[in-house]
């Protein structure tokens, strides 16, 4: 069978196929240590798993309609208004998983031919996404040298005709980056001045450090009519695997983009939606304990790592990444195999976030302190062996 163009034109995504590959080489008994996938190796909160165990036993089994339950769109909404800013009720939420939410969006609004703008490097699916639509993305490079800060003078100057979409990821996936309020600003008058649309990724919102704040752009003048905006619990509550997460944007856009979810998956998964309620209203130590020990992860390996030769990295306020540059003179992609064949590390290399990543690779440090030892004891020996 001839699977379509649209399909043959875009790769499997990067770290969801290392992760898989760490999957497969320690089910044949390897140990291997992984700082591929992004994904938090703490348990989901207890009161989480309660309200989820208590909605299956109660039979709440069945769909629910599809932009999600009423209570969790009020709290959702309640939270974001409170917590970001954003100007939104109920109406102007959609409970999907995260990743879907991106997807859907892409599919909404780009037609072929559309461009989108987005920072490079950045996340691998955005670019499958806009790719699948036949839309067409528009790298705007960021620097090591400037901590990864978006321009808003290369955003505007990477703006033609065809540009419908502008895409923030703050906290950034892979390189950490907290953008600025002043950055979110310029590009927020830019979207106007232009009359673009603005989709942002926040999904990292809440794993910040050292007093860096993390600002909404749809919370900004006369943004929420022009921006959608993307989280979710995955990140926030080690709820990875739970799938869901939600949208905000204006009433007319999340019944423009829920008729894809009634037409895909109908509905985000039932029992799920009381749990995530409950972690929105619940008691929020666990996810306070998690962050304190993802700085603390993320103090170790950029101690670790500021010992190996041939290895820098910038301090990132955000996320659970680090994304150190190396002098080594291979590319990305074959620095990764080295490090997952000789040394049984896994990383993600940074050529797959687009190509102002090759010359990185990307370290997920939720991972155990012990890992993170070891780890980078793997990573120094196969450097020093090149
Ligand atoms: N977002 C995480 C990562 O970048 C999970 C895998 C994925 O969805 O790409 O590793």
């Amino acid at each position: 069978m001839q699977v379509s163009q649209r399909l043959q034109e875009i790769p499997p995504s990067g770290t969801v196929a290392i992760s898989n590959l760490v999957n497969q080489m320690k089910g044949e008994g390897i140990d291997i240590i992984s700082f591929s996938v992004g994904e938090p190796d703490f348990n989901t909160p207890g009161n989480i798993v309660d309200a989820c165990e208590k909605s299956l036993r109660s039979g709440f089994t069945h769909y629910t309609p599809s932009m999600g339950i009423p209570e969790l769109r009020k709290a959702i909404a309640e939270s974001v208004k409170a917590k970001n800013g954003i100007p939104c009720e109920a109406k102007n939420v959609l409970v999907t998983p995260t990743k879907q939410a991106l997807f859907m969006i892409a599919l909404a609004y780009l037609d072929p031919g559309d461009e989108v703008i987005l920072p490079d490097p950045s996340w691998v699916s955005y670019e499958a996404h806009i790719r699948m639509c036949g839309a067409v993305p528009k790298y705007v490079t960021t620097d090591f040298s400037d901590g990864f800060v978006i321009d808003p003078a290369k955003v505007e100057a990477a703006v033609t005709p065809k540009t419908k979409m502008i895409v923030i990821n703050s906290p950034s996936n892979p390189t950490g980056c907290v953008q600025p309020e002043s950055t979110l600003k310029g590009i927020a008058d830019i979207a106007k001045d232009k009359d673009l649309m603005v989709m942002t990724d926040e999904i990292y919102e809440n794993i910040i450090y050292d007093g860096a704040k993390h600002y909404s752009i749809a919370a900004m003048p006369d943004m929420f009519d022009r921006t959608i905006t993307v989280s979710g619990l995955s990140k926030t509550y080690a709820m990875t695997g739970w799938r869901i997460g939600w949208m905000i944007a204006p009433e007319a856009d999340i019944k423009a983009v829920n008729k894809l979810q009634s037409h895909s998956v109908t509905c985000c998964t039932s029992f799920t939606q009381p749990a995530a309620l409950e972690a929105i209203r619940g008691p929020q130590e666990d996810k306070v304990k998690m962050v304190a020990q993802f700085k603390k992860r993320r103090d170790l390996a950029l101690d670790l790592i500021s010992e190996i030769p041939g290895l820098e990295c910038y301090v990132p306020g955000g996320a659970f990444y680090l994304f150190p540059k190396f002098s080594a003179k291979i590319s990305s992609h074959e620095l990764a195999e080295k490090f997952l064949m000789e040394g049984h590390v896994a990383v993600t290399p940074g050529r797959a976030f687009g190509p102002a990543g090759e010359g990185f690779f990307r370290l997920s440090y939720a991972a155990s302190e012990d890992d993170i030892v070891e780890g980078l004891g793997r990573i120094k020996k196969v450097l020093g062996s090149l």
